[in-house]
């Protein structure tokens, strides 16, 4: 079976950034719903439209194809008195931008009373470079295509 839109792909892969460090080592197979929903990159859909189960590949992304481009406006400076006690850099913590949208700030730097947050994705700007094994491709089910995700064991658990 190929992999389209509404199939179930479970894959194992392996994620480096451009320095070469290992984020996912690829041990832990993974099911996803193709075709657009948002639960794997855009670009590693890209790689295994039409492929099949046995299919191997390893893509180097952009970051417009991985998590985006950095956005320097995303970074803003907050009284550290705002803080909990033992706030590190580089350490994350959960909050609301000025939209009131709940995300993931990444302390950059911490500087006299003041401290800077960054809401960029970790990730944004890096070329991530994935090595992906097809194991198995299935129709997706009727649920799992209104839930917009996968089922089973590697997948979605409610
Ligand atoms: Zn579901």
């Amino acid at each position: 079976m190929k992999i389209t839109k509404d199939t179930v792909v479970t894959l194992r892969f392996k994620a480096t950034d451009s320095k070469g460090k290992v984020l996912e080592d690829g041990k832990t197979p993974r099911a996803y719903l193709h075709g657009g929903y948002g639960n794997t990159l855009p670009g590693i859909e890209l790689a295994l439209e039409n492929q099949e189960a046995g299919f191997s590949t390893t893509v180097t992304l952009q970051p417009a194809l991985a998590f985006g481009d950095r956005d320097e406006t995303l970074i803003t400076a907050i009284p550290k008195a705002e803080f909990p006690p033992g706030v590190k850099v580089g350490g994350q913590i959960e909050g609301v931008d000025n939209q009131g949208v709940r995300k993931v700030f990444t302390v950059k730097k911490i500087k006299g009373d003041t401290v800077h947050l960054d809401a960029n994705h970790p990730l944004a700007g890096e070329d991530l470079t994935f090595t992906l094994t097809v194991i198995e491709v299935r129709a997706a089910s009727p649920e799992e295509v209104q839930h917009g995700h996968a089922h089973g064991a590697h997948g979605h658990h409610h």
